[in-house]
């Protein structure tokens, strides 16, 4: 599935996802403002995004991280414009991993991409200028974010969960360590906050400090439970967190068990 919305005269939302039953199972947002790209959405509608992309020309894609959901087209894009990703991520592009069945299904595979420019420290947009900032937490690859200053605007990509009351996590994910990238992105004062999955929020100091706090209420009784002596299932029961449908098809990558072992163990 493939959408395009106009945010406003300077950014337009790129919406991929695949669907199921009618519906998107998720939207992963690219950005698209002139003719750079942010992200390259998820391959099951590379098709779709090429099209438009050759349409309106896009001519530079910048990569936040390699998840699967953000660099589905980028080997299609590479033909008519320069990707660029950080320097440790190029080999991920270049030779992209196998991905289980479920993934494969809810975003599609990834093409190997041969031509892939180093992410630069910045870069402008016609008067706009983005800083490249790294978000830790959510991936190990050193996922960035696209930080335009005098307009409070971060396309953060997946920094900041989803859901208000994030109960899984990714077997690669430090939650510790996203809860600390939150808090530097309050820290910037943002007027909108590009994410991947929500789509723009403006002024999303309570949506961002939502997700801190309840992560940190977790932590904190989950240190708690730990420290008297309860096992990871008994802290994971206690929380009677309910798993979403597709859990056990994610074969361990997502689970409620690496949330509170990341609270508990992991450091920022
Ligand atoms: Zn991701």
């Amino acid at each position: 599935m493939f959408e395009i919305e106009a945010f406003d005269d300077k950014v337009t939302c790129v919406k991929t996802a695949t669907e199921m039953a009618g519906n998107a199972i998720m939207w992963v947002y690219s950005y698209l403002i002139d003719k750079t790209l942010i992200d390259a959405g998820c391959g099951n509608a590379k098709e779709e995004l090429w099209a438009y992309a050759r349409e309106v020309g896009v001519d530079r894609v910048y990569v936040t991280h390699t998840h699967e959901d953000h660099v589905g087209t980028c080997a299609l894009l590479s033909q008519q414009a320069t990707i660029f990703a950080r320097e440790n991520q190029i080999p991920i592009l270049k030779d992209p991993p196998e991905k289980n069945e479920f993934f494969a299904y809810v975003w599609g595979s990834i093409p190997p991409v041969s031509k892939i420019e180093v992410m630069p420290d910045d870069f402008s947009v016609g008067d706009m200028t983005f800083e490249v900032i790294t978000l830790p937490g959510h991936s190990p690859d050193l996922m960035v974010g696209f930080y335009e200053k005098d307009r409070g605007w971060l396309f953060s990509s997946d920094a900041v969960p989803l859901p208000s009351r994030k109960r899984i996590a990714m077997d690669c994910e430090n939650v510790v360590q996203i809860v600390s990238t939150m808090e530097k992105i309050l820290d910037l004062n943002l007027e909108v906050l590009f994410d991947a999955h929500r789509g723009p929020v403006v002024d999303p100091q309570d949506y961002i400090q939502t997700r801190i706090d309840f992560l940190k209420d977790v932590r904190r009784e989950s240190k708690a439970l730990h420290d008297k002596g309860r096992t990871i299932d008994e802290i994971v029961s206690h929380f009677s967190f309910e798993a979403p449908w597709y859990m056990e098809m994610t074969e361990g990558r997502f689970s409620i068990e690496h949330l509170i072992e990341s609270l508990i163990f992991d450091e920022p």
